[in-house]
């Protein structure tokens, strides 16, 4: 077979049909075959200078014609041992990367059809390679851990078991440190746990990447909400140093009427039914009651995610943004799923107002159509009202996905502590805060971005984190 043809030839992931997988929970991409996974891995060119593409296009720079060659010669567990150089979650990452802006959005297949040069195709599917190393390592039962150091006496507490956390773990632990994590629920995940519905990350996954750690040597303290249990200064004056990774797990809502029965945060509706199981309410104990048709409001993953959740409840689904599909932060063959599942999009329209009966209930939202303007300073074309065309969209109840900020209790009121303008955490390159042993990374400091970028700050902290500790140890 010609290049040419081969460059075109992607595979994609078989998935369930929409019909059938907007009723059940379990993950819907079925991932790749190994005949598949061999013949997609055939497609890449290896480029010589994959350090200025894909490899860069990784914030965690993952060597992928390393891991990809080793698949290539069929040595899958060599292929899993380059991904975990750099990063330890090589399933949650291949399942939940917007490659497409990452890896994949810097491969020369893409690029340079991007640019009208001689390599006209689709991009290599890293992602589904990625998963497909680690699903093979998981469901072969090989258990491959990396090298520990020599232990070097200093003690690290964590707060938060998300990506961020979990990943500045894994390192200090190999570099020989004793690490502990602090996690206010009775789980470790944070929003790869409770916020990404199963349908897009099965939990056995989770729990798996997860568990290596544990057998590794974390330890984990389920229960513990830092501020509340333990305050951030016992943890100070107990350990060597301290890393803050509390995300920005709470949502914000603000548009009149929001105090009408019938209003949900995005992370209360997905809690609840992730974690809490409500989905299987009556025999799990906690309901999540969405009536017949939800609005949810934003345009990035937690509203996709939103709606992939209420579908699977059986609930008439409607998304409003303000801005255009390619302005929105959610990754582009989501927004085909869930509109192949049946979820109605409102593409610029601005929600105005929850309008409600007598008795406080929420029976719509009045919004108001939209259209492109000059840009913002974000760059993006900024949406601008069109008179005139307030409209109703009638429902039963309302999800806010939008404008999630950290949760301050773990450091509130710390005096000297150092926040920007947005009440995120203000960090150095080092991933230092103001405040001597406290380091901070992920959503805290970036305040919501990806699970990659987390696991990137974790990484890069740990590391300054090892450097401040082993100075100590030299004095
Ligand atoms: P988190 O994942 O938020 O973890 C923080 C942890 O700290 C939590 O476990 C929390 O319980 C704990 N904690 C908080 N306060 C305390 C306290 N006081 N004491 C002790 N523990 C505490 N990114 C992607 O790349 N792909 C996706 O598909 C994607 N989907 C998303 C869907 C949703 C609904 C949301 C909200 C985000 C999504 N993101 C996605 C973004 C990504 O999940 C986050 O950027 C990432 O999880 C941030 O990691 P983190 O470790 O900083 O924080």
């Amino acid at each position: 077979m010609g290049k040419s043809i081969r460059y075109t030839d992607r595979n994609h992931e078989p998935m369930l049909p929409p019909q059938e997988r907007n009723k059940t929970f379990r993950e819907y991409a079925l991932g790749f075959s190994v005949s598949i996974a061999l013949d997609e891995a055939k497609r890449c060119l290896f480029c010589k200078d994959a350090d200025k593409r894909c490899i860069k296009g990784c914030p965690v720079n993952v060597d992928i014609p390393g891991f990809i060659r080793k698949i290539t010669e069929g040595d899958l567990i060599g292929a899993y041992r380059k991904i975990i150089e750099t990063d330890p979650f090589p399933s949650i990452c291949g399942r939940v990367c917007p490659q497409e802006r990452q890896c994949e959005g810097s491969c020369i297949l893409y690029y340079d059809t991007v640019r009208g040069k001689k390599n006209k195709g689709l991009p290599v599917s890293i992602g589904a390679l990625e998963k497909f190393v680690g699903d093979f390592v998981r469901v072969s039962g090989i258990e491959i851990y990396e090298e520990l150091k020599e232990p070097t006496g200093k003690k690290v507490a964590i707060i938060g078991a998300g990506p961020a956390g979990l990943a500045c773990a894994y390192d200090l632990l190999k570099w020989g440190h004793e690490v502990h994590i602090y996690e206010a629920l009775q789980k470790a995940g944070g929003v790869m746990l409770y916020g990404i519905p199963p349908a897009r990350l099965d939990r056995e996954v989770l729990e798996w990447e997860i568990s290596r750690l544990e057998k590794m040597g974390v330890k984990f303290f389920f229960g513990y909400v830092v501020g509340r249990t333990i305050s951030l200064r016992e943890l100070l004056e107990s350990y060597d140093a301290v890393f803050l990774s509390v995300g920005a797990g709470r949502g914000s809502l603000g548009i009149k009427g929001d105090h009408l029965v019938g209003v949900y945060s995005a992370i209360e509706v997905l809690t609840r039914t992730n974690l809490m199981r409500a989905w299987d309410f009556p025999q799990a104990s906690t309901p999540v009651n969405l009536g017949r048709r939800t609005v949810i409001i934003g345009g990035g993953f937690t509203a996709v995610d939103c709606a992939i959740t209420a579908l699977r409840l059986g609930i008439e689904t409607h998304i409003v943004y303000r801005r255009t599909r390619e302005t929105s932060s959610a990754r582009d063959e989501e927004w085909d799923h869930i509109k192949e599942e049946g979820a109605v999009i409102h593409w610029l329209t601005q929600p105005i107002e929850i309008i409600g009966d007598e008795g406080g209930r929420v029976t719509g939202v009045k919004c108001i159509k939209m259209q492109l303007g000059e840009p913002d300073e974000s760059g993006r074309p900024k949406p601008v009202p069109v008179p005139n065309s307030e409209h109703i969209i009638e429902c039963d109840s309302v999800i806010f996905a939008i404008g999630q900020k950290p949760n301050p209790i773990a450091y509130d009121g710390f005096e000297g502590l150092e926040l920007t303008k947005w009440g995120t955490v203000k960090v150095d390159e080092q991933f230092r805060t103001s405040i001597p042993g406290l380091f901070a990374g992920g959503d805290v400091v970036n305040g919501g971005d990806t699970v990659v970028r987390a696991v990137s700050h974790g990484r890069k902290a740990a590391k300054a984190i090892d450097e401040y500790l082993m100075k100590e140890v030299r004095r």
